[in-house]
């Protein structure tokens, strides 16, 4: 690009629904990221659980690439051969019969709330349509999922608010079982909280859910944007817990890196959509589809073994900072999904120590004031993982000083 670009551009042109750090990535290859002085990072946010398979990954780059000559969107009056492909191939590999795609996982999740209302009124009629979700849970920004998100700060000044949502407090099975009733519609559940700390769910507080929704006729909704695809060592969560929804939704890591979302569900549920009830322009284009059918090859049994080995390898890594310098209070998630939470004499300083962390050439996350958070490309080299946390001692040094 011949005219130069700066930090300053983004305060300047774009609304600042975001506060960027202030150096701008140019170039990724793998698990490296380079910014616009040449500069070289260790990305161990993999594009916030994005980037499944690191950045510019060659077989989807050529994947991508042959699309591209091929077709890019053809509407909704065709089908086309990528989705067709990868609805295939999702209901093969899960507890799915149907799915329907779209572009992010908010749209997902939107589309698993809407169906859930509507078939409860199919089915049992006006008076179910309570959605039950958790405090402090993460479905995305549309009105309908930051309503049903469980953090208000992110919808009390959209109002009026869609209506008849509850929020629970999670892992607390009793409060669920106290408050369901036939009134009761679906109940939304992230079966690793992401955004909100990365608490996992107990098992048995899935498995309640599960009878309780059977119990109660109510819909399971698994929101699985950002543990799905691999990222905790099985395609999706649910099959670690060996729990089944009723409708799960997928996104983030799915594309690889390139916008597409899914919602799958039974049988059941998915005769409720007819033509016209629900839609979407760009969902389902041989573009994105064609990405997520590469992704999905590459997700292979050796993977996901590969996903659980660097689980152990970071945690050990964890441990033996923890012991030269006691920072943390509490190491959290599953597969490639970690948080750490800080030790009170380090609280508040997550975003602080993410900021120093970028300033010796490593990207992490955080998931709250407290959490540092983890979601590196699922191929991570352990040669970058390595390096990736000789720069992260670094910052945890500096911020100790
Ligand atoms: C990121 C995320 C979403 C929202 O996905 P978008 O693609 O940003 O709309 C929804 N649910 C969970 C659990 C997420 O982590």
């Amino acid at each position: 690009m011949s005219e130069k670009y700066t930090r300053t551009d983004f305060d300047k042109y774009m609304i600042p629904c975001f506060y960027p750090a202030p150096f701008i990535p140019i170039k990724g290859k793998g698990s490296q990221i380079w910014d616009q002085e040449g500069k070289n990072y260790i990305d161990l946010a993999g594009g916030i659980a994005v980037n499944s398979l690191g950045h510019a990954n060659t077989q989807l780059i050529e994947a991508l690439q042959k699309q591209a000559n091929k077709l890019w969107h053809i509407g909704n009056g065709y089908t086309n051969e990528p989705v067709l492909k990868l609805a295939k191939t999702l209901v093969k590999s899960t507890f799915a019969d149907k799915i329907f795609v779209c572009n992010s996982g908010a749209e997902a999740n939107e589309a698993a709330l809407k169906l859930a209302r509507k078939y409860a009124l199919e089915n049992y009629g006006h008076n179910k349509s309570e959605i039950i979700a958790f405090n402090k849970s993460f479905h995305g920004r549309t009105l309908f999922t930051v309503t049903v998100g469980g953090q208000p700060k992110y919808s009390n000044d959209y109002g009026p608010l869609p209506i008849n949502i509850t929020h629970l407090p999670y892992n607390n099975l009793e409060a669920v079982s106290n408050h369901i009733s036939e009134q009761s519609c679906a109940i939304i559940v992230e079966p690793i909280m992401g955004e909100g700390g990365v608490y996992p769910a107990n098992n048995y507080f899935l498995i309640g859910l599960r009878e309780l929704c059977n119990q109660y006729n109510v819909t399971l909704i698994f929101d699985e944007v950002q543990t799905g695809v691999g990222r905790t060592g099985s395609l999706y969560a649910y099959q670690e817990y060996g729990v089944e929804p009723d409708i799960l939704t997928s996104a983030k890591g799915l594309g690889g890196g390139f916008p597409i979302g899914a919602m799958l569900t039974k049988e059941a549920w998915a005769q409720v959509f007819q033509p016209g009830t629900h839609g979407t322009t760009f969902g389902g284009n041989p573009m994105a589809a064609t990405v997520a059918n590469n992704v999905l090859s590459q997700i292979t049994q050796e993977l996901l073994l590969g996903v659980k080995k660097r689980n152990t390898w970071i945690i050990k890594r964890l441990n033996e900072l923890q012991e030269k310098y006691n920072f943390l209070k509490e190491i959290r998630g599953m597969g490639l999904l970690i948080g750490v939470e800080l030790a009170i004499s380090w609280k508040n300083q997550a975003k602080k120590l993410i900021n120093l962390a970028a300033e010796e050439g490593v990207i992490a996350l955080i998931a709250g004031p407290n959490v540092l958070r983890f979601t590196p490309a699922l191929n991570i080299p352990f040669s970058d993982l390595q390096e990736g946390f000789i720069r992260l001692e670094r910052a945890i040094l500096r911020l100790n000083s």
